[in-house]
């Protein structure tokens, strides 16, 4: 299929799109919310996206599994697969800013008196789940202080007809809770749910506090975001979003939220978590809700294609040898990162680069540095440069005890050992040595031309008749 050059505009195209190449499942109506929509939906993660009509008999169907690959998030932007990082690290270097209107399809119908286990078709995905989670919802705040906003994703949890469990990490949102906290305030909130790919991948960049991840969606699409003001409080959601949760995070609650199927393939566990409360609910006229599947291929490219882009401009920075990153989906896209490397300035570099990318995010705990010739996006590949580029006594980078990723099961509470190999050809080596053996016309030969297509005919004139173990057909009747 023949990628679009335009980059995708809102959630709806982007499901046309899908249907139109075959990529978008449409479930039979009412399959149950408890595990059936998030099986179907794993069971086509990577091939299709899933529309659920009716599920349960709910009015609002739900959507899964919107980007399921590198390569449906270039189409998205509008660009190759080369590109990707590219185009987010020049949207992320220039943001443009939304715009603000007064009326917006996302508060076609208003709700106030709101009943969330009735109103939303909230799916239960993984076995051992607390239960109904919405894990799609961009977390929107605003810094009480400056009024500048902030997006995350963060898993709620349905606590009652108009309460949310949530957990937020110690970042941006949560520097903003703590400020109204402290003054005794609630934090005004929007759950904005049903985006566009393009949005939903701004919300997971890795920028300064007080930097509005909206503007990186804006200037993905070469124009400015329409916002609108939530009907009850300050914060200004996408005027184009399916749904809109608005509420109030408050101040000294705290009540039991998880566990929750993550990212790595674990739960993640159970905890006293901040708490929502929902004052109004706003939507579309038939809204679409769209959940993301705990570890599913949609919530680890998600989470690592702007970490990768971070990482790049990171590394690119202080070694400007370095070409690419990818962090592999075996890594959970955020624990194992492979650094393309060209021309070596000068030896041992790979090692400040090991412990450069460290530095870059707590969450990573393997480095493979890797020659230019290695294709870092074939985990095959980078398998094979550790194999025949790499020696334990030399390459590798051992550090104990440092800060990792709090959902890793194997760290101690956060705590956890780093590892880097350096799978560079060693310097000052014999060139025929690492010299990869290379059939010559292999790449270029058009192999239909040189196939004979009667493959079953061909093969029993040359073994014969009645030689050997022939074609069923020779057995005679
Ligand atoms: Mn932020």
């Amino acid at each position: 299929m023949k990628p679009e050059i335009r980059p995708v505009a809102s959630l709806r195209e982007w499901l046309q799109r899908l249907a139109d190449t075959d990529r978008l499942g449409v479930a039979r109506r009412g399959m149950p919310l408890r595990y059936s929509v998030a099986a179907l939906a794993k069971r086509l993660d990577g091939r299709k996206a899933v529309l659920f009509p009716e599920p349960d008999g709910h009015a609002i169907p739900v959507v899964s599994g919107l980007v399921a690959s590198r390569a449906w998030i270039a189409e998205a932007m509008g660009t190759t697969e080369a590109g990707v990082l590219q185009r987010f690290q020049d949207a992320a270097a220039n943001p443009l800013p939304w715009r603000e209107i007064e009326t917006a399809p996302v508060q076609e119908t208003v709700h106030r008196d709101v009943d969330l286990t009735r109103l939303l078709p909230v799916p239960t995905h993984n076995e051992h789940d607390s239960g109904p989670y919405i894990t799609a919802g961009l977390l929107i705040t605003r810094n009480p202080r400056t009024g500048v906003q902030n997006v995350s994703i963060n898993r709620c949890q349905i606590n009652g007809a108009s309460r949310l469990g949530v957990l937020i990490l110690p970042r941006h949102a949560h520097a903003f809770y703590q400020e109204a906290e402290a003054a005794g305030d609630a934090l005004e909130v929007a759950v904005v749910i049903g985006v566009d790919p393009l949005t939903l991948l701004s919300s997971q960049a890795i920028v300064p506090i007080d930097y509005d991840e909206l503007g990186i969606s804006g200037a993905l699409r070469g124009e400015p975001l329409q916002a609108v003001r939530c009907v009850t409080n300050e914060i200004r959601v996408p005027a184009e979003a399916e749904i809109v949760i608005e509420g109030r995070l408050l101040p000294d609650v705290r009540e039991p939220e998880g566990p929750f199927g993550e990212f790595p393939q674990y739960y993640g566990p159970r905890g006293d978590r901040h708490v929502i409360e929902v004052d109004a609910v706003t939507h579309r006229d038939k809204p679409i809700f769209h959940t993301i599947v705990g570890g599913a291929l949609e919530h680890l490219w998600l989470g690592g294609i702007p970490r990768e882009a971070t990482l790049l401009g990171h590394l690119t920075r202080t070694f400007p040898n370095v070409v690419d990153v990818h962090l592999p989906v075996g890594g959970v896209c955020r624990y194992h990162l492979v650094v393309q490397v060209d021309q070596w300035s000068q030896e041992g570099q790979a090692k400040n680069i090991i412990m450069g990318a460290f530095a870059g995010h707590y969450d990573i705990k393997q480095v493979v540095v890797v020659d230019r010739d290695v294709n870092i996006h074939d985990p095959d590949e980078v398998q094979w440069a550790i194999a025949t580029r790499f020696q334990a006594s030399r390459d590798l980078v051992v550090v104990p005890e440092a800060q990792g990723s709090k959902l890793d099961p194997s760290a101690r509470s956060g705590v956890s050992s780093k590892v880097g190999i350096d799978a560079t050809v060693p310097a000052g080596a014999d060139a025929f040595q690492f010299t990869r053996i290379r059939v010559p016309g292999e790449d270029s030969m058009d192999v239909e031309a040189h196939l004979d297509g009667d493959a079953l005919n061909r093969l029993r004139e040359i073994l014969g008749r009645g030689t050997g173990r022939g074609h069923p057909d020779d057995q005679g009747g």
